[in-house]
């Protein structure tokens, strides 16, 4: 029985996408996947020959007669620092001889390294794992570019509210904190809206729990198309938003509060066959310069919210100096 057959088929399941594993079945060169350290993970069935001969050890330099170590170190190294493939002529240990091998350590995207070992004297051989080692590159630049996109995708994701996708609370704070930090040291004028839905709790009472979140998906969407560049708005709570708009001041804000009012009362959201009409209220803060930071600038406007509730909804009010 192989010592190693686990091994190997965690070698195999890693290039199992590749259609590879032919290659890894009949290939005389010696392939070991790594860890950063040299570590053993996996290995082919041509290692096995070098690995039981040996004693026992879980580093692959153990293996490599006393000679090649320096240089499998300074390789290993290279390729763990600069990322890149590297390639020397290393001599292992079989039993009591030592038999050269053409060695390339190739990085993977996670951070283990790919060995592979060609008997230095099989020259066609040499070449077969030349052009096997083009083709593993070629997949590997691949899978790096698909790793890419999911990274990318996944920090879109958390920036973005689920619900809405609009920006979510915690993309909205860093809008409203860089947008202050450039009013200070700029000193331009910087106004939010901190905007919040009339009666919400009643349309859940009346329609259900998932009509309310189909409102709220449909009345983000209206915001969203009623909001211009350099404005930005973002799900701050559950049936609140938070427009921050740079370099205005409460003029541009109160216009803007005015005609989102507006529209909203006067488009209802269609849900199925139900028309249901909500009406917002906002409240409305001017940064003071110099004089306050983004938190008291946020209790403010929700100050003015409160207020516009107060004083009767559907309206907006602007938060006292
Ligand atoms: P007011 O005019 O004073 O704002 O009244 P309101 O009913 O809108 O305010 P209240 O704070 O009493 O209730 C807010 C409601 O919003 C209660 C909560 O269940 C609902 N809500 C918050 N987040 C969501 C959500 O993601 N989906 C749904 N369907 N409802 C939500
Ligand atoms: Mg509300
Ligand atoms: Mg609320």
């Amino acid at each position: 029985m192989r010592a190693n057959r686990v091994g190997f088929d965690l070698l195999l399941s890693r290039f199992a996408n590749h259609g590879l594993e032919p290659f890894l079945e009949s290939t005389r060169s010696l392939i070991v996947l790594l860890s950063e350290d040299g570590t053993l993970i996996s290995w082919n069935h041509p290692f096995d020959l070098v690995k039981d001969g040996a004693y026992n050890s879980s580093l692959l330099r153990d293996f490599l007669a006393p000679a090649s170590r320096h240089l499998f170190d300074l390789l290993l190294s290279s390729v763990t620092h600069d990322r890149v493939k590297t390639q020397g002529e290393l001599e292992l240990l079989q039993g009591d001889r030592t038999d050269a091998y053409t060695c390339f350590l190739l990085p993977l995207p996670d951070e283990f390294i790919l060995f592979v070992a060609e008997p230095a004297q099989v020259k066609s051989d040499l070449e077969d794992v030349k052009a096997e080692l083009q083709k593993v590159k070629q997949l590997l630049a691949r899978k790096e570019a698909e790793l890419q996109a999911v990274l990318a995708q996944a920090d879109e994701v958390s920036h973005t509210d689920a619900l809405t996708f609009l920006p979510n609370r915690r993309q909205v704070m860093i809008d409203l904190q860089k947008a202050v930090e450039f009013s200070d040291r700029y000193g331009t004028p910087l106004t939010i809206s901190m905007l919040d839905i009339d009666h919400f709790k009643k349309v859940n009472d009346t329609y259900g729990h998932t009509a309310g979140d189909e409102v709220l998906r449909g009345l983000a969407g209206k915001l969203r198309n009623h909001i211009r560049h350099p404005d930005t708005i973002g799900r701050f709570g559950g049936e609140e938003f938070l427009i921050v708009l740079p370099h205005s001041t409460v003029k541009a804000a109160v216009e803007q509060a005015g005609r989102l009012c507006e529209q909203i009362r006067s488009s209802p959201i269609l849900i199925g066959e139900q028309e249901i009409i909500v009406t917002i209220s906002i409240g409305i803060a001017q940064y003071k310069l110099h004089k306050e930071d983004w938190q008291s600038l946020l209790n403010r406007a929700d100050s003015a919210l409160y207020e516009a509730k107060n004083r009767g909804r559907d309206r907006w009010v602007v938060a006292e100096e």
